[in-house]
């Protein structure tokens, strides 16, 4: 039989083959620990050619291809388990592991806001049992049943992102994880370039329901009307509009953060972002379901720290307030983090610099140039970056032009530098926003060490 029935076979409480047992699986072999299976998967590398690699660090088996040659000076010791396809096992291992561990899986999905959600769940989930989430931002069909396998075996709530950027990828993580509880976030506009439309993107979201156990719930964006459609008496609706069954009112931004109701219960949340409320009144709406009561979530909303370029604050030398949300960009989240800098009380010199949004497809110019429209006062200082970001420029300069609003266009970084340092002081805050691909977050300690 091959290795892959065995796999499925295994019921033993632990991350193991047929009898033996692995400290970890491992399919990178500079993180590789003692004790491990390594997992060669075939990429851009073959890491079946790594192997002598994995063992001189420790690990004690390893899957291999059966199509793949096998060197000859693999110890005797060392245990090769045959496979079809190395990473159709990794994730049938994952698969079986999730079913033994058996905690409370709660799927995490969504256009913006997956690792931002997930951490505001993670505090709130580990106040009552062992917490266990995904790493970052490891949320595709080799991150998240990494993620699974790392989980330790008395798990009691696993919080999985979920991202995709076609068909069919949420669907097999939804089956690889079969989640008890989940979440959509928002629906926005990255990814449209294979997804076709927003519409598209909803259903592309909702196959998170695909691997649903029975008795799940799915908690989405009540306000987004694209996710009516899927409305079923699985589905709870978190929004601002009355017809939701959990409703957000009195939104009110003050110094230590926002304040805010959802239902008849006032919460309060000190991260930045106006959207960020929506995300947590998710996260309230589920945990409540849960049996949780109103003094241990706000407990846990009072805990939450993000992954890092998540509207990261920090104080920048001259007094400045710098916010790092250069992570990555669509124009949904680009707009909310203008809100979010338009929000900040006692700061008069608001500075947005923006660049490029990758991915976007065939509108890409008609959704950058979206974004001008939300470039108002009390924005003072717009800085556009880069070949795309010109179209924000251009059509901020043609239809939303305003004499107060200092507006300045740069084709690279390394131009834009000397002029954020010359704007700064300690009544800025300044924004970074933009795709990845941009890396704008470089222009943080360009500036400073330009002042
Ligand atoms: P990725 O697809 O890159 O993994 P993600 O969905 O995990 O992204 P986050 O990393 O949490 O999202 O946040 C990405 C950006 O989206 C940040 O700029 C954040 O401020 C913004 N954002 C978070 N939640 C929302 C929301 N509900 N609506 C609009 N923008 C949001
Ligand atoms: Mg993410």
């Amino acid at each position: 039989m091959l290795t892959s029935d065995l796999i499925s076979a295994s019921s033993t409480l632990s991350r193991s083959i047929g009898t033996q047992k692995f400290s970890s699986v491992a399919f990178d072999t500079r993180i590789l620990k003692k004790g491990a299976l390594y997992i060669p998967l075939v990429a851009a590398r073959n890491g079946h050619s790594f192997i002598r690699d994995a063992i001189n660090k420790g690990a004690i088996g390893a899957l291999w291809n059966i199509n793949e040659s096998v060197p000859a000076d693999i110890p005797e010791s060392f245990q090769l388990y045959f496979v079809e396809d190395t990473l159709i096992s990794f994730q049938q291992m994952a698969k079986t592991y999730r079913d033994l561990v058996n905690p409370i899986v709660v799927a995490v999905t969504g256009s913006n806001g997956k690792t931002t959600t997930k951490d505001i769940l993670e505090s709130l989930l580990s106040i009552h049992g062992e917490t266990f989430k995904t790493e970052g931002n490891f949320n595709n069909h080799i991150g998240l049943p990494m993620t699974i396998l790392s989980m330790p075996s008395n798990c009691q709530y696993l919080i999985l992102e979920m991202g995709m950027s076609a068909f069919g990828e949420i669907e097999l993580l939804s089956n690889i994880a079969k989640p008890n509880l989940a979440v959509v976030t928002n629906i926005g506009e990255s990814h449209m370039e294979f997804l076709g439309s927003r519409e598209g993107i909803a259903k592309a979201k909702m196959e998170i329901t695909s691997g649903l156990l029975d008795s799940g719930r799915v908690y989405l964006d009540g306000d987004e009307k694209l996710l009516n459609p899927y409305y079923s008496n699985k589905v709870v609706k978190i929004g601002v509009e009355k017809t939701n069954d959990y409703v957000i009112s009195k939104i009110e931004p003050k110094l230590d953060g926002f304040h805010f109701f959802l239902g008849e219960e006032p919460f309060k949340l000190s991260l930045l972002g106006r959207h960020n409320v929506k995300n947590a009144s998710i996260c309230i709406a589920l945990v409540t379901e849960l049996g949780f009561d109103h003094k241990q979530i706000q407990a846990g909303l009072s805990r939450v720290s993000l992954t890092g370029m998540r509207l990261e604050k920090s104080i920048g030398a001259n007094g400045e307030w710098v916010i790092n949300d250069a992570y990555n960009a669509s124009p949904t989240s680009m707009i909310a983090a203008i809100e979010t800098i338009k929000d900040i009380p006692d700061k008069s010199k608001k500075i947005v610099v923006l660049g490029d949004i990758f991915e976007l497809g065939e509108q890409e110019e008609l959704l950058h140039r979206q974004v001008a429209s939300s470039l108002v006062a009390p924005i003072t200082d717009i800085l556009l970056v880069g070949e795309k970001a010109k179209w924000i420029y251009d059509e901020w300069f043609q239809n939303h032009r305003i004499d107060s609003i200092n507006v300045e266009y740069f084709s690279t970084k390394e131009e834009a530098e000397s002029s954020i340092a010359s704007k700064v002081n300690n009544q800025t805050v300044i924004l970074f926003k933009a795709s990845r691909g941009m890396e704008l977050e470089q222009l943080i300690n360009q500036y400073q060490q330009n002042r």
